[in-house]
């Protein structure tokens, strides 16, 4: 340490000579690194000092890093001014993060405990394109269409006399356009780039750099009928919502609509109305395959005022859609959980849909849910929320029911039509009588071969891909498992694979066990690729096809095979969840559940709410047309709360056992939970660092539970060894405090745990 300006002793004097040293200027730089604090650097003399909000590139150890500028005018440094590096390179000359979105960012970092420079990097530009696509466009001249109309007459011209049959291809092309064309155009018609330098430079041709927007492609088009008059329960819930809307005030609002009651009909209107009142919307949907489904409603409404984002664009128009959006050139964006961070400024309405969905949790760094985020910004905004669900999370339904969010409910189908009947069928009975080999039951097929005879269309859905779950030897006892994970290989017929879902490994399919070479290996367990082969077989004159991950890698997969659905090419499709949520077909008349209960054997707390939505979900898939619907939902477990309600589709009924369940087992929402997973080379290691752990949090607890820490549910990923530590409190600014301190006090160790908030699984 410098002994310089330590020598002043009165606050007041320190102060003056702080701004005097002011001279040399310090900023405060987030980094995309976990570091829970932002770095300080100087500015270099004769630079200008960069913007809060802009990028600037600052070395990072050895390292140089790009990050966003928080604070600029630092007057002084918590370290000695010596040690404090310069940056390197100002990226952008403006601010690319609005103080609004800086503001929900660093809330963000502060909440889920991660780094400022993590959740800012989510916050800021796409990466991958640095600028919007140019071409050169042109234009013929008044003397360029002089020149070529007294050429056409055949007339002496009094100008430069020539002219080549390129460069008048390219002055006749031009001549017919209104608006010019673009070079790329230009050249597939013939005309090189040379000859239109040609044509400028004799003044007959204009030419200038325009910017062309790249369009993320919809299928679809514009179905959608404006025209349409609401039904009664429509029309009062949007009257309600437009009022509080023009308030302009922080409100909540939870639709909880059943399954093809005009939800999107009412988010529409709604903003509508807000761009009627000056204000911008954010529609975030839980995935990327059901975008094209919103935007089908909304373009036809917005046109260009519309922007997309999510990850599944290509850069150029993540690039576009994120700077068009900045630039306040659109009213609304759709878009994925990352888009609750668009640079959109005043902001008045944001629908979450599906607001249930496990999907708005991003598992990895920064762990933030979408679903609660887009409150924050609603509340720091001063603007609405909607939450829609059929089947609200038990967090939302709990807040509503405590009269924190407004409920709103919509109990009919636009069709008039009764939910679908829900049959249970008991696969215990089934195995008794033909066997266990039996995958379809009698019920299910003869429904698909009605269906089928009249025209009908089928979903079959399966929660697991792959052709069978597991391996297992009769000779040896063991299964296959995958080496880094604990978990069972899958078996994927089609590539004559076992492949874990975790980490990807793989190895060939074969005949033996691989461990005693024994020649009795049983597959266990089915997967959608078994599923679709049991269907084709036991319905032959079926068009069946197969929607999972496996089917749907490629871009654009998933609407071209919903498309061809659509299109009643296929009468049949199996698949996992993908299939189950928000599609609007309205031929399909018949939804069979093939095994409703595999995602109860599942150690979680949510199994239960998870299998209630998925059955609720994909049973309204069913009945949306003029037909009425009927799901059949196989099960060993006809008794269990959460398959007995959805058959009822009783949601109160479901929400109070549930609830109570939450309750005695101290889960969300009836208190806050984090969950701590330590990761170990060893087994030994981990649990060591976890009980050094648990001790500091219960160090800092005052009425917080820490339990653990106990080897996770999944006991191995990837390689690494997982131990587990939950940590449960009333108080959720308390509990997070807690573990903040926690982690502070063992540093050595942060790199080795992950630290989940709020998680929605705890595995
Ligand atoms: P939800 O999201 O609540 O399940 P949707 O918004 O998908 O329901 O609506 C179900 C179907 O009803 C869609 O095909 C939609 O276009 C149609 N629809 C919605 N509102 C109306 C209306 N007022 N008149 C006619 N059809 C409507
Ligand atoms: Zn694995």
């Amino acid at each position: 340490m410098k002994p310089g300006p330590r020598v002043h002793r009165s606050p007041q004097r320190a102060a003056e000579v702080a701004i005097l040293f002011c001279m040399s200027r310090f900023i405060q730089v987030a980094v995309p690194l976990p570091l829970r604090h932002p770095l300080s650097y100087r500015v270099p003399d004769g630079w200008p000092v960069p913007r809060v909000g802009s990028r600037v590139l600052v070395p990072v150890g050895p390292r140089a890093v790009t990050g966003c500028v928080v604070e600029n005018n630092v007057r002084s440094v918590p370290v000695d001014e010596d040690a404090i590096k310069d940056i390197l390179k100002q990226v952008d000359d403006e601010a690319l993060v609005s103080p609004t979105v800086m503001k929900l960012a660093l809330w963000a970092a502060d909440y889920y405990l991660c780094g400022p420079g993590q959740t800012l990097e989510a916050a800021g530009p796409p990466g991958g394109q640095s600028g919007f696509r140019m071409v050169r466009h042109f234009e013929i001249t008044s003397v360029g269409r002089a020149f070529l109309a007294e050429r056409t007459l055949g007339g002496a011209s009094k100008r430069t006399g020539t002219i080549g049959p390129r460069q008048r291809l390219a002055l006749e092309t031009l001549v017919d356009t209104k608006v010019g064309l673009g070079q790329p155009l230009l050249v597939k018609r013939g005309v090189p780039a040379a000859t239109l330098n040609r044509l400028i430079a004799r003044g007959f041709v204009r030419g200038e750099h325009r910017r062309v927007m790249r369009h993320p492609s919809e299928e679809g088009g514009t179905e959608h009928q404006s025209s349409r008059i609401l039904t009664s329960e429509q029309s009062v819930v949007l009257a309600g919502l437009s009022a509080t809307l023009s308030n302009k005030g922080f409100h909540v609002a939870l639709l909880h609509g059943v399954t093809g009651s005009g939800k999107t009909e009412i988010y529409l209107r709604l903003a509508v109305e807000a761009q009627r009142l000056g204000l911008r919307v954010l529609v975030l949907v839980p995935e990327i395959g059901l975008t094209p489904a919103m935007v089908r409603v909304f373009r036809p409404v917005f046109g260009t005022r519309l922007a997309i984002q999510h990850s599944g664009l290509s850069a150029g128009e993540r690039h576009d859609q994120w700077h068009q959006t900045r630039a306040g050139e659109v009213d609304v964006v759709v878009g994925t959980r990352s888009a609750i961070f668009a640079p959109l400024e005043n902001v008045g309405l944001i629908v979450v849909d599906e607001e249930h969905d496990a999907s708005y949790k991003q598992e990895e760094i920064p762990r933030y849910h979408g679903r609660d985020v887009a409150i924050m910004r609603a509340k720091q905004a001063g603007a609405l929320v909607v939450l829609g669900s059929a089947t609200p999370s038990l967090e939302s339904y709990s807040q509503a029911t405590r009269g924190r969010y407004e409920l709103i409910t919509l109990s009919k189908r636009i069709t008039g039509q009764p939910l679908p009947t829900v049959k249970i069928v008991d696969m215990r009975e089934e195995y008794r009588e033909r066997g266990h080999e039996i995958v379809l039951s009698r019920l299910l097929v003869t429904g698909i071969e009605r269906r089928i005879c009249k025209g009908e269309q089928v979903i079959v859905l399966l929660n697991r891909r792959g052709f069978a779950s597991a391996v297992f030897c009769r000779e040896c006892a063991s299964t296959a498992n995958c080496p880094n994970c604990s978990v069972s290989l899958t078996v994927h017929q089609v590539k004559r694979r076992m492949q874990c879902h975790y980490c990807g490994y793989w190895r060939s399919l074969s005949a033996h066990c691989v461990l005693c070479q024994g020649e009795y290996v049983e597959l266990t367990g089915i997967g959608t690729e078994r599923i679709e082969r049991e269907v084709r077989r036991s319905c032959p004159e079926a068009r069946v096809a197969r929607m999972d991950r496996d089917t749907v890698a490629r871009r654009g997969a998933v609407s071209a095979l919903l498309a061809r659905f659509g299109r009643l090419e296929i009468d049949v499709l199996v698949g996992t969840q993908m299939i189950a949520k928000g599609h609007d077909f309205p031929q399909v008349t018949l939804v069979g559940v093939v095994s409703a209960d595999i995602g109860l054997g599942i150690a979680d707390f949510r199994a239960s709410e998870r299998t209630f939505q998925l059955l609720t979900q994909v049973a309204g898939r069913s009945g949306r047309g003029k037909e009425p619907g009927e799901a059949i939902v196989q099960t060993l477990y006809p008794d269990h709360y959460s398959i007995y309600h959805a058959s009822h589709q009783d949601y109160q009924g479901f929400y109070r056992d549930e609830i109570a369940f939450r309750k005695a087992m101290r889960y969300p929402p009836s208190l806050a939970l984090v969950n701590l997973i330590i990761r170990g080379r060893t087994l030994g290691a981990a649990m060591r660092d976890g009980a050094l752990l648990a001790e500091q949090l219960r160090r800092h607890a005052q009425d917080e539970w820490v339990l653990g820490p106990a080897p996770a549910a999944l006991g191995r990923l990837k390689g690494e060894h997982r131990v587990q530590v939950l940590a449960k409190g009333t108080h959720r600014g308390r509990l997070r405090e807690m573990v903040d301190s926690a982690l502070g006090a063992l540093p050595r160790l942060g790199r080795l745990i992950t630290v989940d908030i709020d998680p929605v699984s705890v595995r």
